[in-house]
């Protein structure tokens, strides 16, 4: 099952009440209530988008990592909304985002996840060496993983090495 239930969207839409609710109350402030979008966008958990106040949830990794979505992912990707109503443009996961996360909403300020990416069924994976990140399709990238094959860089020679942010989901 990849995509969310009206139950599941319910409930996220449920959280967000209570977050809100929570912030309004420490703050003072009447926050406005973003609405929620279900698209997939690569490796993301969520995104936020400050502009048009808006949270889009990856509906593929929120069925495979439910409890996380409700206890970090939204919290998180609010909290990013939240933190541009009263401060404007400010650094992404500074200290207003973590004061956020970790005073407000008690949750560990963490801004990666390791869910499981495999069911996103990405078609490539980035590598890098030293004149920048590589593109490797699955294939290539699974025989890596199985210490198969290893694939070099054309310009410097190098050995191309995962990167680290691909195992994780970005948030
Ligand atoms: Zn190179
Ligand atoms: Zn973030």
């Amino acid at each position: 099952m990849d995509r969310p239930c009206n139950t599941d969207k319910l409930q996220v839409e449920r959280k967000i009440d209570q977050l809100l609710a929570i912030a309004s109350s420490l703050y003072e402030v009447p926050f406005k209530r973003p609405a929620v979008t279900w698209r997939k966008s690569g490796k993301n958990a969520g995104t936020a988008n400050l502009t048009h106040n808006r949270i889009n949830l990856n509906p593929v990794l929120f069925c495979h990592n439910r409890e996380a979505f409700f206890t970090d992912v939204i919290a998180h990707e609010l909290s990013h909304l939240l933190v541009f109503q009263l401060f404007g443009r400010v650094q992404p996961h500074g200290w207003q985002w973590q004061k956020m996360m970790e005073e407000v909403f008690q949750r560990p300020a963490n801004t990666t996840h390791n869910f499981d990416l495999a069911p996103l069924k990405l078609k490539s994976f980035y590598y890098r060496c030293d004149c920048g990140p590589v593109e490797l399709s699955v294939r290539r990238h699974n025989k890596v993983i199985r210490g198969q094959q290893r694939y070099f860089c054309r310009r410097c020679k190098q050995t191309l090495i995962a990167t680290a942010e691909q195992q994780a989901a970005s948030l």
